[in-house]
Protein backbone atom coordinates (compact mmCIF):
# COMPACT_ATOMS: atom_id res chain seq x y z
CA UNK A 1 0.00 0.00 0.00
CA UNK A 2 1.48 3.16 -1.49
CA UNK A 3 1.78 6.01 1.53
CA UNK A 4 3.55 9.30 1.19
CA UNK A 5 3.93 12.81 3.03
CA UNK A 6 1.17 15.36 1.92
CA UNK A 7 2.54 18.37 2.85
CA UNK A 8 -0.92 19.77 2.58
CA UNK A 9 -2.07 17.49 5.43
CA UNK A 10 1.92 16.87 7.28
CA UNK A 11 1.17 13.55 7.68
CA UNK A 12 1.79 10.38 5.98
CA UNK A 13 -1.15 9.09 4.08
CA UNK A 14 -2.54 6.54 2.32
CA UNK A 15 -2.66 7.05 -1.41
CA UNK A 16 -6.12 7.05 -2.71
CA UNK A 17 -6.49 8.71 -6.27
CA UNK A 18 -9.43 10.92 -7.36
CA UNK A 19 -10.53 8.32 -10.16
CA UNK A 20 -9.75 4.50 -9.47
CA UNK A 21 -6.80 3.24 -11.67
CA UNK A 22 -6.12 6.53 -12.67
CA UNK A 23 -3.41 9.58 -11.59
CA UNK A 24 -3.31 12.93 -12.67
CA UNK A 25 -0.12 14.96 -11.80
CA UNK A 26 1.20 18.00 -12.21
CA UNK A 27 5.11 19.13 -11.20
CA UNK A 28 6.43 22.47 -11.91
CA UNK A 29 9.19 22.48 -14.77
CA UNK A 30 11.91 24.93 -15.62
CA UNK A 31 11.98 28.73 -16.50
CA UNK A 32 13.56 28.16 -19.41
CA UNK A 33 16.19 31.22 -19.66
CA UNK A 34 19.12 29.06 -18.79
CA UNK A 35 20.55 25.64 -17.96
CA UNK A 36 18.77 23.75 -15.56
CA UNK A 37 20.79 23.07 -12.50
CA UNK A 38 21.40 19.79 -10.60
CA UNK A 39 19.42 20.60 -8.07
CA UNK A 40 16.65 21.41 -9.98
CA UNK A 41 17.38 17.69 -12.04
CA UNK A 42 16.81 16.44 -8.55
CA UNK A 43 13.71 17.39 -8.20
CA UNK A 44 12.91 16.12 -12.08
CA UNK A 45 14.35 13.03 -11.46
CA UNK A 46 12.12 12.65 -8.48
CA UNK A 47 9.10 13.50 -10.56
CA UNK A 48 10.39 10.82 -12.95
CA UNK A 49 10.69 8.21 -10.22
CA UNK A 50 7.30 9.14 -8.97
CA UNK A 51 5.53 8.94 -12.51
CA UNK A 52 7.12 5.58 -13.15
CA UNK A 53 6.16 4.01 -9.42
CA UNK A 54 2.63 5.00 -9.88
CA UNK A 55 2.95 3.16 -13.49
CA UNK A 56 4.46 0.44 -11.30
CA UNK A 57 2.13 0.37 -9.17
CA UNK A 58 -0.26 -0.49 -11.95
CA UNK A 59 -1.88 3.17 -12.59
CA UNK A 60 -2.44 5.13 -15.40
CA UNK A 61 -0.60 8.19 -15.19
CA UNK A 62 -1.20 11.36 -17.33
CA UNK A 63 1.93 13.77 -15.64
CA UNK A 64 1.55 17.18 -16.67
CA UNK A 65 5.32 19.66 -16.77
CA UNK A 66 5.28 22.88 -17.59
CA UNK A 67 7.72 25.50 -19.07
CA UNK A 68 7.92 29.01 -17.77
CA UNK A 69 8.84 30.74 -20.85
CA UNK A 70 7.94 33.73 -19.84
CA UNK A 71 9.29 36.17 -17.10
CA UNK A 72 11.06 39.07 -16.11
CA UNK A 73 14.25 37.53 -16.74
CA UNK A 74 13.56 36.04 -20.27
CA UNK A 75 12.10 39.46 -21.02
CA UNK A 76 15.16 40.94 -20.14
CA UNK A 77 17.89 39.07 -21.36
CA UNK A 78 15.66 38.85 -24.99
CA UNK A 79 15.10 42.89 -24.62
CA UNK A 80 19.33 42.80 -23.95
CA UNK A 81 20.03 40.94 -27.39
CA UNK A 82 17.16 42.51 -29.11
CA UNK A 83 15.42 38.95 -30.28
CA UNK A 84 11.64 37.97 -29.57
CA UNK A 85 10.93 36.06 -26.03
CA UNK A 86 10.56 32.95 -28.54
CA UNK A 87 13.64 33.26 -30.12
CA UNK A 88 15.58 33.66 -27.15
CA UNK A 89 14.03 30.67 -24.81
CA UNK A 90 13.96 28.03 -28.23
CA UNK A 91 17.46 27.09 -27.42
CA UNK A 92 17.53 26.51 -24.00
CA UNK A 93 13.91 24.85 -24.34
CA UNK A 94 16.14 22.34 -26.70
CA UNK A 95 18.98 22.03 -24.39
CA UNK A 96 16.47 21.23 -20.80
CA UNK A 97 14.99 18.49 -23.20
CA UNK A 98 18.65 17.33 -24.43
CA UNK A 99 19.49 17.04 -20.79
CA UNK A 100 16.04 15.78 -19.29
CA UNK A 101 16.33 12.61 -21.62
CA UNK A 102 20.16 11.96 -21.53
CA UNK A 103 19.54 11.50 -17.35
CA UNK A 104 16.95 8.79 -18.44
CA UNK A 105 13.74 10.25 -17.62
CA UNK A 106 10.63 10.03 -19.40
CA UNK A 107 8.53 12.57 -21.07
CA UNK A 108 5.42 13.52 -19.63
CA UNK A 109 2.36 13.17 -21.36
CA UNK A 110 1.83 16.67 -21.57
CA UNK A 111 4.87 19.49 -21.61
CA UNK A 112 2.92 22.80 -22.15
CA UNK A 113 4.18 26.09 -22.05
CA UNK A 114 3.07 29.32 -20.36
CA UNK A 115 3.10 31.37 -23.34
CA UNK A 116 0.71 29.25 -24.99
CA UNK A 117 -1.84 29.13 -22.85
CA UNK A 118 -2.65 32.54 -21.80
CA UNK A 119 -6.42 32.96 -23.33
CA UNK A 120 -6.34 29.83 -20.09
CA UNK A 121 -5.17 32.17 -17.82
CA UNK A 122 -7.19 35.30 -18.61
CA UNK A 123 -10.27 33.37 -18.01
CA UNK A 124 -9.67 32.51 -14.55
CA UNK A 125 -8.17 36.05 -13.58
CA UNK A 126 -12.18 36.46 -14.72
CA UNK A 127 -13.25 34.54 -12.67
CA UNK A 128 -11.48 35.83 -9.82
CA UNK A 129 -12.61 39.35 -10.64
CA UNK A 130 -16.16 38.75 -10.85
CA UNK A 131 -16.36 37.09 -7.17
CA UNK A 132 -14.17 39.65 -5.68
CA UNK A 133 -10.78 37.46 -5.57
CA UNK A 134 -8.96 39.99 -7.35
CA UNK A 135 -9.03 43.84 -8.17
CA UNK A 136 -7.40 46.10 -10.32
CA UNK A 137 -5.05 48.85 -9.53
CA UNK A 138 -3.00 50.66 -11.78
CA UNK A 139 -3.98 48.90 -14.64
CA UNK A 140 -2.47 46.02 -13.25
CA UNK A 141 -4.67 42.89 -11.59
CA UNK A 142 -3.62 41.59 -8.10
CA UNK A 143 -5.16 38.91 -6.08
CA UNK A 144 -6.64 39.92 -2.59
CA UNK A 145 -5.97 37.44 0.09
CA UNK A 146 -8.26 38.78 2.68
CA UNK A 147 -10.73 37.29 0.40
CA UNK A 148 -9.04 33.44 0.94
CA UNK A 149 -8.82 32.97 4.63
CA UNK A 150 -7.42 29.50 3.70
CA UNK A 151 -4.55 31.40 2.21
CA UNK A 152 -1.29 29.68 4.10
CA UNK A 153 -2.58 26.58 4.46
CA UNK A 154 0.29 25.14 2.44
CA UNK A 155 2.75 26.51 3.67
CA UNK A 156 1.29 27.07 7.27
CA UNK A 157 3.15 30.75 7.39
CA UNK A 158 1.57 32.70 9.76
CA UNK A 159 0.00 35.79 8.17
CA UNK A 160 -1.42 37.71 11.55
CA UNK A 161 -1.53 41.22 11.47
CA UNK A 162 -0.52 41.21 7.63
CA UNK A 163 -3.76 40.13 5.51
CA UNK A 164 -5.87 43.24 6.98
CA UNK A 165 -5.51 45.97 4.17
CA UNK A 166 -5.74 44.01 1.23
CA UNK A 167 -4.62 46.53 -1.17
CA UNK A 168 -1.30 46.75 0.57
CA UNK A 169 0.57 44.90 -1.81
CA UNK A 170 4.37 43.17 -2.64
CA UNK A 171 5.18 42.06 -6.15
CA UNK A 172 6.41 38.78 -5.51
CA UNK A 173 7.34 37.31 -8.93
CA UNK A 174 10.65 36.62 -8.23
CA UNK A 175 9.53 35.44 -4.74
CA UNK A 176 12.24 37.22 -2.72
CA UNK A 177 10.00 38.24 -0.31
CA UNK A 178 8.76 36.46 2.54
CA UNK A 179 6.01 38.79 3.91
CA UNK A 180 4.09 37.97 0.49
CA UNK A 181 0.71 39.52 0.44
CA UNK A 182 -1.26 40.53 -2.36
CA UNK A 183 0.71 39.24 -5.67
CA UNK A 184 0.10 40.25 -9.09
CA UNK A 185 -2.15 38.49 -11.66
CA UNK A 186 -1.43 40.05 -14.57
CA UNK A 187 1.15 43.81 -15.29
CA UNK A 188 0.11 46.36 -17.12
CA UNK A 189 1.87 46.75 -20.67
CA UNK A 190 1.75 49.64 -22.23
CA UNK A 191 1.15 50.20 -25.87
CA UNK A 192 3.30 48.58 -28.60
CA UNK A 193 5.37 47.50 -25.62
CA UNK A 194 6.40 44.00 -25.74
CA UNK A 195 5.65 40.88 -24.58
CA UNK A 196 1.96 42.41 -24.07
CA UNK A 197 -1.11 40.43 -24.66
CA UNK A 198 -4.84 41.54 -24.79
CA UNK A 199 -7.50 41.04 -22.17
CA UNK A 200 -10.92 42.45 -21.23
CA UNK A 201 -9.22 44.16 -18.30
CA UNK A 202 -6.52 45.61 -20.51
CA UNK A 203 -2.97 44.71 -22.31
CA UNK A 204 -0.57 42.81 -19.99
CA UNK A 205 1.12 40.04 -19.05
CA UNK A 206 0.60 37.32 -16.59
CA UNK A 207 2.04 36.89 -13.68
CA UNK A 208 3.96 33.79 -12.50
CA UNK A 209 2.37 31.78 -10.62
CA UNK A 210 -1.18 32.13 -12.43
CA UNK A 211 0.53 29.72 -15.38
CA UNK A 212 0.46 27.02 -13.49
CA UNK A 213 -3.10 27.17 -12.18
CA UNK A 214 -3.91 27.69 -15.22
CA UNK A 215 -1.94 24.92 -17.39
CA UNK A 216 -2.90 22.41 -14.46
CA UNK A 217 -6.48 22.95 -14.66
CA UNK A 218 -6.53 22.91 -18.52
CA UNK A 219 -4.88 19.13 -18.68
CA UNK A 220 -6.14 17.51 -15.46
CA UNK A 221 -9.47 19.25 -14.65
CA UNK A 222 -10.47 21.71 -11.54
CA UNK A 223 -9.22 18.87 -8.92
CA UNK A 224 -6.45 16.28 -9.78
CA UNK A 225 -4.51 13.94 -7.21
CA UNK A 226 -0.68 14.92 -6.88
CA UNK A 227 0.97 18.62 -7.09
CA UNK A 228 4.78 18.82 -6.70
CA UNK A 229 7.95 20.52 -7.35
CA UNK A 230 10.66 21.88 -5.27
CA UNK A 231 10.30 23.07 -2.06
CA UNK A 232 11.55 26.41 -2.73
CA UNK A 233 8.04 26.62 -4.85
CA UNK A 234 6.26 25.59 -1.81
CA UNK A 235 5.67 29.46 -0.63
CA UNK A 236 4.63 31.34 -2.32
CA UNK A 237 4.52 29.56 -5.80
CA UNK A 238 2.25 27.31 -4.38
CA UNK A 239 0.34 28.95 -2.13
CA UNK A 240 -0.54 31.31 -4.80
CA UNK A 241 -1.56 28.32 -6.91
CA UNK A 242 -4.25 27.08 -4.15
CA UNK A 243 -5.40 30.63 -3.97
CA UNK A 244 -5.77 31.51 -7.40
CA UNK A 245 -7.24 28.49 -8.11
CA UNK A 246 -9.96 27.52 -5.91
CA UNK A 247 -10.50 31.53 -5.38
CA UNK A 248 -11.80 30.63 -8.67
CA UNK A 249 -13.46 27.26 -8.54
CA UNK A 250 -14.39 26.73 -4.90
CA UNK A 251 -13.21 23.50 -5.38
CA UNK A 252 -9.67 21.62 -3.76
CA UNK A 253 -6.92 22.04 -6.33
CA UNK A 254 -4.47 19.35 -5.68
CA UNK A 255 -5.56 16.48 -3.11
CA UNK A 256 -1.58 15.70 -2.48
CA UNK A 257 1.14 17.93 -2.45
CA UNK A 258 4.76 16.28 -2.56
CA UNK A 259 7.61 18.67 -2.18
CA UNK A 260 11.27 17.63 -2.70
CA UNK A 261 14.21 19.25 -0.63
CA UNK A 262 17.21 21.42 -1.94
CA UNK A 263 20.47 20.00 -2.93
CA UNK A 264 23.68 21.36 -1.15
CA UNK A 265 27.18 20.78 -2.76
CA UNK A 266 29.95 20.22 0.59
CA UNK A 267 27.30 21.05 2.86
CA UNK A 268 26.86 24.27 1.28
CA UNK A 269 24.12 26.00 -0.76
CA UNK A 270 24.15 25.91 -4.50
CA UNK A 271 25.12 29.72 -6.10
CA UNK A 272 26.81 31.07 -8.76
CA UNK A 273 28.85 33.30 -6.39
CA UNK A 274 30.37 30.75 -4.14
CA UNK A 275 31.57 28.93 -7.41
CA UNK A 276 29.84 25.95 -6.64
CA UNK A 277 26.74 26.02 -9.51
CA UNK A 278 26.72 22.69 -11.71
CA UNK A 279 24.44 22.16 -14.30
CA UNK A 280 23.97 18.55 -15.72
CA UNK A 281 26.37 19.60 -18.86
CA UNK A 282 28.96 20.90 -16.22
CA UNK A 283 29.15 17.44 -14.61
CA UNK A 284 28.88 15.98 -17.95
CA UNK A 285 31.88 18.06 -19.64
CA UNK A 286 33.86 16.51 -16.58
CA UNK A 287 33.48 13.12 -18.10
CA UNK A 288 30.49 11.90 -15.55
CA UNK A 289 28.07 10.11 -16.52
CA UNK A 290 24.18 10.39 -16.68
CA UNK A 291 23.61 7.16 -14.92
CA UNK A 292 25.76 8.02 -12.25
CA UNK A 293 24.38 11.63 -11.75
CA UNK A 294 20.80 9.71 -12.17
CA UNK A 295 22.15 7.47 -9.44
CA UNK A 296 23.61 10.45 -6.77
CA UNK A 297 20.17 12.35 -7.56
CA UNK A 298 18.05 9.66 -6.67
CA UNK A 299 19.96 8.13 -3.99
CA UNK A 300 19.03 10.11 -1.15
CA UNK A 301 14.94 10.14 -0.34
CA UNK A 302 13.48 13.25 -1.93
CA UNK A 303 12.48 14.74 1.25
CA UNK A 304 15.73 14.29 2.91
CA UNK A 305 18.39 17.04 1.78
CA UNK A 306 21.08 15.57 -0.99
CA UNK A 307 24.46 16.73 0.07
CA UNK A 308 26.65 16.63 -3.13
CA UNK A 309 30.36 15.75 -3.30
CA UNK A 310 32.21 14.64 -6.14
CA UNK A 311 33.36 12.02 -3.45
CA UNK A 312 29.98 10.65 -3.94
CA UNK A 313 29.41 11.10 -7.57
CA UNK A 314 32.58 9.35 -7.86
CA UNK A 315 31.23 6.09 -5.53
CA UNK A 316 27.84 6.66 -7.96
CA UNK A 317 29.80 6.29 -10.79
CA UNK A 318 31.55 3.12 -9.88
CA UNK A 319 28.26 1.47 -8.24
CA UNK A 320 26.67 1.93 -11.24
CA UNK A 321 29.30 0.25 -13.62
CA UNK A 322 29.00 -2.56 -10.44
CA UNK A 323 25.51 -2.95 -11.40
CA UNK A 324 25.72 -3.21 -15.32
CA UNK A 325 28.69 -5.87 -15.03
CA UNK A 326 26.18 -7.92 -12.62
CA UNK A 327 23.82 -7.52 -15.28
CA UNK A 328 26.05 -9.07 -17.89
CA UNK A 329 27.70 -11.81 -15.30
CA UNK A 330 24.05 -13.12 -14.90
CA UNK A 331 22.93 -12.85 -18.65
CA UNK A 332 26.45 -14.56 -19.52
CA UNK A 333 26.38 -17.16 -16.60
CA UNK A 334 26.71 -21.14 -17.23
CA UNK A 335 23.52 -22.19 -16.08
CA UNK A 336 22.28 -25.89 -14.94
CA UNK A 337 17.80 -26.41 -14.93
CA UNK A 338 15.86 -25.76 -12.27
CA UNK A 339 15.55 -23.23 -9.58
CA UNK A 340 17.14 -23.48 -6.00
CA UNK A 341 15.02 -22.62 -2.95
CA UNK A 342 17.06 -20.44 -1.11
CA UNK A 343 17.90 -18.43 -4.43
CA UNK A 344 14.36 -18.04 -5.91
CA UNK A 345 13.46 -16.83 -1.94
CA UNK A 346 16.37 -14.24 -1.99
CA UNK A 347 14.68 -12.75 -5.25
CA UNK A 348 11.15 -12.79 -3.80
CA UNK A 349 12.47 -10.71 -1.03
CA UNK A 350 14.76 -8.57 -3.03
CA UNK A 351 11.30 -7.16 -4.96
CA UNK A 352 9.15 -7.20 -1.67
CA UNK A 353 11.52 -5.03 0.28
CA UNK A 354 11.93 -2.98 -2.92
CA UNK A 355 8.06 -2.56 -3.28
CA UNK A 356 7.77 -2.25 0.32
CA UNK A 357 10.44 0.32 0.46
CA UNK A 358 8.93 2.48 -2.08
CA UNK A 359 5.84 2.47 -0.74
CA UNK A 360 7.13 4.32 2.35
CA UNK A 361 7.51 7.69 1.06
CA UNK A 362 9.41 6.92 -1.96
CA UNK A 363 12.12 5.68 0.23
CA UNK A 364 14.95 4.91 -2.43
CA UNK A 365 17.43 4.63 -0.19
CA UNK A 366 15.94 1.53 1.16
CA UNK A 367 14.78 0.34 -2.25
CA UNK A 368 18.27 0.72 -3.40
CA UNK A 369 19.69 -1.33 -0.50
CA UNK A 370 17.39 -3.99 -1.68
CA UNK A 371 18.96 -4.15 -5.15
CA UNK A 372 22.56 -4.05 -3.72
CA UNK A 373 21.38 -7.20 -1.06
CA UNK A 374 20.31 -8.92 -3.76
CA UNK A 375 23.63 -8.41 -5.75
CA UNK A 376 25.59 -9.81 -3.12
CA UNK A 377 23.84 -12.63 -2.58
CA UNK A 378 23.18 -13.39 -6.72
CA UNK A 379 27.55 -12.80 -6.55
CA UNK A 380 28.03 -15.33 -4.00
CA UNK A 381 25.91 -18.19 -5.64
CA UNK A 382 27.56 -17.26 -8.94
CA UNK A 383 31.57 -17.26 -7.21
CA UNK A 384 30.66 -20.84 -5.62
CA UNK A 385 27.56 -23.60 -6.45
CA UNK A 386 26.31 -21.49 -9.42
CA UNK A 387 22.82 -20.36 -10.60
CA UNK A 388 19.91 -22.86 -12.06
CA UNK A 389 18.10 -21.51 -15.29
CA UNK A 390 15.12 -20.43 -13.63
CA UNK A 391 16.55 -18.42 -10.83
CA UNK A 392 18.46 -16.55 -13.41
CA UNK A 393 14.93 -15.67 -15.22
CA UNK A 394 14.02 -14.57 -12.33
CA UNK A 395 17.31 -12.27 -11.51
CA UNK A 396 16.86 -10.81 -14.40
CA UNK A 397 13.09 -10.25 -14.50
CA UNK A 398 13.66 -8.68 -11.10
CA UNK A 399 16.58 -6.43 -12.82
CA UNK A 400 13.76 -5.13 -15.14
CA UNK A 401 12.01 -4.25 -12.14
CA UNK A 402 13.62 -2.24 -10.32
CA UNK A 403 15.11 -0.47 -13.68
CA UNK A 404 11.25 0.17 -14.78
CA UNK A 405 11.16 2.34 -11.77
CA UNK A 406 14.83 3.58 -11.19
CA UNK A 407 16.56 4.05 -14.79
CA UNK A 408 20.07 2.92 -13.20
CA UNK A 409 20.84 -0.25 -15.41
CA UNK A 410 21.16 2.13 -18.40
CA UNK A 411 20.59 0.43 -21.93
CA UNK A 412 21.85 -3.49 -22.56
CA UNK A 413 25.32 -3.78 -23.50
CA UNK A 414 25.54 -4.36 -27.43
CA UNK A 415 27.32 -8.04 -27.05
CA UNK A 416 24.66 -8.84 -25.12
CA UNK A 417 22.13 -7.76 -27.24
CA UNK A 418 24.53 -9.72 -30.37
CA UNK A 419 24.71 -12.90 -28.76
CA UNK A 420 20.94 -12.64 -28.58
CA UNK A 421 20.47 -12.35 -31.79
CA UNK A 422 23.05 -15.19 -32.64
CA UNK A 423 20.81 -17.47 -30.31
CA UNK A 424 17.71 -16.60 -32.40
CA UNK A 425 18.93 -16.73 -35.74
CA UNK A 426 20.53 -20.55 -34.76
CA UNK A 427 17.18 -21.20 -33.19
CA UNK A 428 15.34 -19.80 -37.21
CA UNK A 429 18.15 -22.63 -38.67
CA UNK A 430 16.81 -25.36 -36.74
CA UNK A 431 13.29 -24.64 -37.18
CA UNK A 432 13.75 -24.67 -40.85
CA UNK A 433 15.92 -27.72 -40.59
CA UNK A 434 12.91 -29.31 -38.53
CA UNK A 435 10.55 -28.11 -41.82
CA UNK A 436 9.16 -25.49 -38.97
CA UNK A 437 8.27 -22.59 -41.41
CA UNK A 438 5.72 -21.17 -38.74
CA UNK A 439 8.12 -20.55 -36.08
CA UNK A 440 11.13 -19.64 -38.52
CA UNK A 441 8.49 -17.18 -39.70
CA UNK A 442 7.78 -15.83 -36.16
CA UNK A 443 11.55 -15.39 -35.20
CA UNK A 444 12.26 -13.47 -38.74
CA UNK A 445 9.42 -11.07 -37.56
CA UNK A 446 10.79 -10.63 -33.87
CA UNK A 447 14.19 -10.17 -35.23
CA UNK A 448 12.70 -7.43 -37.70
CA UNK A 449 11.10 -5.74 -34.69
CA UNK A 450 14.67 -5.85 -33.24
CA UNK A 451 15.73 -3.72 -36.41
CA UNK A 452 17.63 -7.23 -37.89
CA UNK A 453 17.94 -7.97 -41.45
CA UNK A 454 18.63 -11.55 -42.55
CA UNK A 455 20.17 -12.33 -45.79
CA UNK A 456 20.70 -15.84 -46.59
CA UNK A 457 23.82 -16.44 -48.40
CA UNK A 458 25.84 -19.63 -49.44
CA UNK A 459 28.10 -19.66 -46.71
CA UNK A 460 24.65 -19.53 -44.20
CA UNK A 461 22.35 -16.55 -43.03
CA UNK A 462 24.37 -12.78 -42.06
CA UNK A 463 22.76 -10.58 -40.06
CA UNK A 464 22.69 -7.14 -40.35
CA UNK A 465 21.12 -3.99 -38.43
CA UNK A 466 19.00 -1.97 -40.53
ZN1 LIG B 1 4.47 26.07 -10.98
Amino acid sequence: MLKFFNTLSRQQEEFQPLEEGKVRMYICGPTVWNFAHIGNFRTFVFGDILRRYLKFKGYQVTHVFNLTDIDDRIIKEAAARNISIDEFTAPYIQYFWEDFDALGNERPEVTPRATHHIPEMIAIIEKLLENGHAYESDGSIYYRIAAFPEYGKLSRIKFEGNIAGGSERVDTDKYEKEDARDFALWKLVGEGEEPGWDAPFGRGRPGWHIECSAMSMRYLGETFDIHAGGQDLQFPHHENEIAQSEGATGKLFSKYWIHSEFLKIDDVTMSKSKGNFFTFRDLWEQGYSALAIRYLLLSVPTRKQLNFTFEGLKGAESTVERLRNFRQLVKEAKVSDGTDANVAAAVSKALADFESSMDDDFNTAAALAAIHDLVREINTVLAGPGLKSEDREAVLNAIGKFDSVLGIFGPEDSESLDAEIEALVEERQAARRDRNFARSDEIRDLLAEKGIVLEDTKDGVRWKRK
